[in-house]
């Protein structure tokens, strides 16, 4: 028994191991592309610094619904009265979080620990009190500016995954050409199972430990999976508590709230950024985006954007997967109503498209299956592997997530003449923005929508058009953009062409600023 357990231990190990090589793939084929300088291949192979600490909280008391074998014997439990609005509160994963306050009127009957809620059902009231998470900040590289990138609460969460995450914030920044580093981080926990104020909580602590490696000009969180402008706001407080120059300080995060210094356009920045590119590619291709049907993969942040921003462009949204569901309409859903299904209805604790009602549920194998002109996965990394990628219906892949595609799913993408749009500029949108939000918070101004929106669109489709000319071979200055100085001499494929960007504008600043001792 215990041999076995070894064996798992090992090879989990082993396989997260291979997951942040397998992510270093495209960085080191690109540095033997452009010949990079030895020790900056060293310097950038592995982060610059892996902060792995611990984050504890007070868990209230719950509810978790008896399991329906466990019930017999509570038969006849007299109901209690609980006035459920009060006492109450539900949680995504359908336990109920239990305040004690409110039992206070309530008229309660308790056996052996379990209770009968009214119209709910059998519960059994579990204990909370002090648990402990591992929280994580990775800083990969610093050398183009300070360290840049998202706050993550996933269950999956690990040290390599953030790794993986921080490496692909700095090539990101590059690509971008925005003046930050790489970094990543987060909580390893399941958000589902936690109230927003026991979600808050965690986030203030995350803060109070790792404040002194943040700052302005030194680490710069922002939102990314189950994070949000909301936790950012309580993140930039628990930093500012106490310092004398706290108004100057604003940038210490981005993706806040426009109202307390956020940017405008910075919310769906993101999304807007992967059409911009889509735009590009349709132009080169000399294919219409009205009426060219998407897949669209993950209805957060990312994906809910660049559903708004393709259907007003006249695409049709065909079928729409997430954590809990798929829904398909042929004749293209209605992205104002599954905005307002999924992000709108208190009700929909899950935040899911499953359950729309302008739309047929189908399952995940056929969501992969449809035949469709854009597929964007908008969730998590490696949900295109060899066998989804085999048999996609697609002509192009825009990854608005991070590392959705595989190795093997991206030689067979390859194979099978499927264009991507790698991830380090389609996503790209959102650390842009993030930089003009930096930049209004150290100047204290405030830009219109529309002045960020044209930045925004001038600075994707410039770094797009440097990287197509570098895949293609083909380099040409215009009005918009140089490819002079990154192409190599022959064509390569859009993922290396994108990290050959990125690896000549970092390793400039190596080059010419030397290595401090
Ligand atoms: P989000 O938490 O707002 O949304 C995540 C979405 O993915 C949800 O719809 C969820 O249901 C879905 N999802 C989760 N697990 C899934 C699974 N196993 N199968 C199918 N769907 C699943 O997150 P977000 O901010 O929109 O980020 C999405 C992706 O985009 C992530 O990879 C993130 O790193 C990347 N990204 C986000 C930003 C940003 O500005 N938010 C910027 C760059 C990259």
């Amino acid at each position: 028994m215990r041999a076995t357990k070894t064996d798992a231990g090992v090879k989990e190990k082993k396989a997260k191991r291979e997951f942040y090589a397998e992510a270093m793939e495209t960085f080191h084929r690109a540095a033997d592309l452009v010949e990079l300088h030895p020790r900056v291949r060293l310097e950038l192979e592995e982060p610059d610094f892996e902060h792995i600490f611990y984050v504890t909280l007070e868990v209230r008391d719950r509810l978790v619904p008896l399991p329906a074998e466990e019930e017999p014997p509570f038969a006849d439990l007299r109901a209690s009265s609980v006035k459920a609005g009060e006492a109450l509160e539900p949680l995504a994963n359908g336990h109920f979080l239990l305040h004690r306050r409110a039992l206070l009127a309530a008229d309660i009957t308790v056996r052996d620990g379990v209770l009968r809620i009214p119209s709910r059902g059998l519960f059994r009231i579990v204990k909370g009190g002090p648990r402990k998470f591992k929280a994580y900040r990775i800083q990969h590289n610093q050398v183009r500016g300070p360290y840049k990138g998202g706050i993550r609460f996933h269950k999956d969460a690990s040290l390599d995954l953030f790794k993986t995450l921080a490496a692909e914030m700095t090539w990101k920044t590059a690509i971008a050409d925005v003046p930050f580093g790489g970094a990543k981080g987060g909580i390893r926990i399941d958000p589902q199972a936690y109230s927003r104020e026991e979600i808050e909580h965690l986030s203030l602590r995350y803060v109070y430990k790792f404040k002194n490696f943040m700052g302005p000009y030194l680490d710069i969180p922002a939102p990314d999976v189950n994070t949000n402008a909301e936790i950012m706001a309580i993140m930039m407080r628990q930093f500012l508590d106490g310092e004398r120059n706290k108004h100057a300080m604003k940038g210490v995060v981005t993706g806040k709230d426009v109202r307390i210094g956020g940017s405008e356009g910075r919310l769906k920045a993101t999304g807007q950024g992967l059409v911009f590119c889509l735009e590009e590619w349709a132009r080169g291709r000399g294919l219409p985006l009205r009426g060219a049907r998407v897949l669209l993969q993950g209805f957060g942040n990312v994906g809910a954007a660049a559903a708004e921003f393709l259907s007003a462009l006249g695409a049709r949204i065909v079928a729409v997967n997430d954590a809990f569901g798929t829904v398909h309409s042929d004749a293209g859903i209605d992205v104002a109503a599954l905005t307002q299904h999924v992000h709108q209805n208190r009700d929909n604790l899950r935040r899911t498209v499953a359950g729309f009602p302008g739309a047929a549920a189908i399952s995940k194998e056929e969501f992969w299956r449809l035949e469709a002109d854009v597929l964007v996965p908008a969730a998590l990394g490696g949900e295109i592997d060899g066998d989804v990628a085999e048999h996609l219906r697609v002509q192009v892949v825009a990854e608005g997530a991070n590392g959705p595609t595989t190795l093997e799913g991206d030689r067979v993408l390859a194979e099978r003449g499927i264009d991507v749009i790698p991830d380090i500029i389609a996503n790209s949108g959102g650390v842009t923005v993030s930089y003009y939000e930096w930049l209004q918070n150290q100047r204290v101004e405030h830009w219109a929508e529309q002045e960020v929106v044209t930045r925004l669109e001038r600075a994707i489709k410039s770094n797009y058009a440097i990287i197509r000319d570098i895949a293609q071979g083909r380099p040409q200055r215009t009005e918009l953009h140089d490819s002079r100085p990154f192409c190599l001499t022959r064509p390569v494929d859009a993922r290396a062409a994108a990290m050959v960007l990125a690896l000549k504008r970092i390793e400039a600043h190596y080059l010419l600023e030397g290595f401090s001792n």
